[in-house]
């Protein structure tokens, strides 16, 4: 599907794998390329040299972020940031950008799968996909966090600052509908028709008291 995708001219002298630009932070180890894996030094000088994660060249006038809900809530995003049109690029490449994908792996980085690095989402392996944001700032605005307790260590850039625009890439993946229903019918203390009821309709809930034959 994304075999052809037109990449960004910048991007030109980077390597591919399946047609997809191999960002410039993802890992390189055992001979090739982990998609989804991030090379902790590459994202360091990134951020560091202020360099577009993607294509490693350093940024114009503005900068775009993927930020999630979870990276506000810290004040930060682990992820360097991008050149508007290598994100654009990363929208349609990657399949947690695109919305494609609707978990996060499993068993993170190792299988290699066509897509785009994944910063900073270890933890969050096997869960389902978050919403992302694009936020468009300046250059004065780029600013990269510490930790406190280990100043040498960087967190990622600094959220809480002037933000140009702002604009969805993906909504969150919800829970499996499967569970909603279960959690729908529980709220509304329907477990017992339902049960008796196999092909109880989604989202049309019968009330308790119901005597009609529906099947
Ligand atoms: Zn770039």
């Amino acid at each position: 599907m994304t075999a052809q995708l037109p990449a960004p001219i910048r991007c030109a002298d980077r390597p591919t794998l399946g047609g997809l630009v191999v960002p410039w932070i993802t890992l390189h180890a055992g001979g090739r390329y982990l998609f989804g894996a991030l090379d902790k030094d590459r994202r360091d000088r990134a951020l560091a040299e202020r360099r577009c994660q993607v294509c490693g060249q350093s940024f114009d006038e503005r900068i775009c972020l993927a930020v999630r809900p979870a990276d506000v809530r810290v004040g930060y995003t682990a992820e360097p940031g991008m050149h508007p049109e290598c994100l654009a690029y990363s929208v349609r490449a990657c399949p947690m950008l695109s919305g494609e994908a609707t978990r996060y792996r499993a068993t993170p980085a190792a299988s290699g799968l066509p897509g785009v690095a994944e910063a900073g989402r270890g933890p969050r392996a096997g869960r389902p996909a978050d919403a992302f944001d694009a936020w468009w700032i300046t250059p004065g605005s780029y600013r990269v966090k510490t930790d406190p307790e280990h100043p040498g260590q960087l967190l990622g850039v600094d959220l809480d600052v002037p933000v140009l625009r702002k604009r969805p890439i993906r909504p969150a993946a919800g829970p499996d509908l499967d569970s909603l229903l279960a959690l729908a019918r529980q709220a509304l203390g329907l477990e017992y028709a339902t049960s008796s009821c196999p092909h109880q309709p989604d989202g049309a809930p019968h009330p308790r008291n119901t005597t009609k034959e529906n099947d």
